[in-house]
């Protein structure tokens, strides 16, 4: 038997019914685009959040570009991140014009820390993107000690942490700004492109919702520089409804299934998210010696990974970033992580199949 990596199907299968007669309803209503469904989930998913302003975009790296460019608002011009998150925040940050500095990242977490983010930021860095990679929630308090003093914002990337909590609630309102993702393999997923803006701050509120139309301030008149157009459509907004009241229930399956895996795992080898409370297990992160000889036990045993992610952003191909050698965690994590399937509709048998496979390594 092979155990997928993912298998979006399964989801959509289980809800179908409700999926259809959303679309049905949607599509009688005449109502595509700024409707009743986009306001309605702005507000569910603000008070699931616990944050004052939700807004609905096209998708987590259009989040990313319209957050960066609401938080610059002075000369300042670089964006600090982590060079193993899969480089999106740095490609919206270069998209926008910015720089980018990079922050090693933390041995067990995998995300940036206060200690690294402190001896990288400058009087040129205007806000930290912190990544809640894998699920795993980053120590958010603890950056912006770092970075309030000295004017700087904190950017949470919540693409893979949705439902995640943190010490003073959930992920998304911990910074002074936080971008989600709803792309179809994310823990809150569309069945297409989706992203969000979450923030407590109205004044970046404000800004964000001219960013996503024109600059505009009310109809066809432009008060903002650097405006575009970005939206979360009506379709996809009445299937995240539909998603969200099961997320929490969804998340409690995937860190379930990390548990089971951390059980099995041998000696030596770790698996992220670890199971505290507040991460999410958006995938289940294997850390070992020899990444590439795991994955082909397990392609032998019928179990498909992947790897997040292969190449630091400093170490791509395209160099617009030049390496850097301050950043020895985050590279010694090459060849090091495998991602395992990990998805609430996987069955008992497909993870005690991969838990048997990780046991025999
Ligand atoms: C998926 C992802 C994004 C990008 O989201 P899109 O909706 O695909 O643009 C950004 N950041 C992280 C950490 C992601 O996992």
């Amino acid at each position: 038997m092979t155990v997928p990596f993912n298998d979006l199907a399964r989801a959509a299968r289980l809800q179908h019914e409700e999926l259809a007669s959303a679309t049905e309803q949607v599509l009688q209503s005449g109502w595509f685009i700024n409707g009743p469904n986009v306001r309605g989930f702005q507000e569910e998913f603000a008070s699931y959040l616990g944050v004052g302003h939700v807004h609905g975009l096209a998708s987590g790296t259009d989040a990313l570009e319209i957050a960066l460019r609401a938080l610059r608002t002075d000369d300042r011009s670089t964006v600090v991140t982590a060079a193993n998150s899969g480089g999106y925040a740095t490609c919206a940050a270069q998209a926008m014009g910015m720089s980018v500095r990079f922050a090693d990242v933390d041995e067990q977490t995998h995300c940036l820390t206060p200690v690294t983010v402190a001896g990288v930021v400058d009087d040129d860095t205007f806000a930290v993107v912190v990544t809640h990679l894998y699920g795993t929630v980053a120590d958010v308090a603890g950056i912006r000690a770092v970075c309030e003093p000295r004017g700087i914002a904190v950017l949470e990337d919540c693409a893979q942490a949705a439902g995640a909590r943190g010490f003073s609630g959930r992920a998304g309102s911990l910074g002074d700004i936080a971008t989600f993702s709803f792309y179809p393999t994310k823990n809150l997923a569309a069945l297409g492109d989706g992203g969000a803006i979450a923030t407590n701050r109205d004044d970046l509120s404000d800004r964000v919702v001219k960013l996503a139309q024109y600059g505009w301030e009310g109809k066809y008149r432009a008060v903002m520089a650097g405006g575009r157009n970005s939206r979360l459509d009506e379709l996809q907004a009445a299937y995240l409804r539909l998603r969200l009241p099961h997320l929490d229930d969804w998340n409690q399956r995937r860190r379930d299934i990390v548990t089971r895996y951390a059980a099995a795992a041998p000696d030596g080898v770790r698996v992220l998210p670890v199971h505290e409370d507040g991460n999410v297990a958006h995938l289940a992160v294997v850390v070992t010696e020899d990444a590439p000889a795991l994955a082909e036990h397990l392609a032998v045993r019928g179990i498909r990974t992947d790897v997040h992610y292969p190449i630091p952003d400093d170490r791509q191909p395209y160099r617009q970033v030049p390496e850097d050698p301050g950043l020895r965690v985050t590279h010694s994590l090459m060849g090091r992580v495998l991602s395992l399937p990990c998805f609430p509709e996987l069955t008992d048998d497909e993870i005690t199949q991969v838990c048997d496979a990780l046991h025999t390594f």
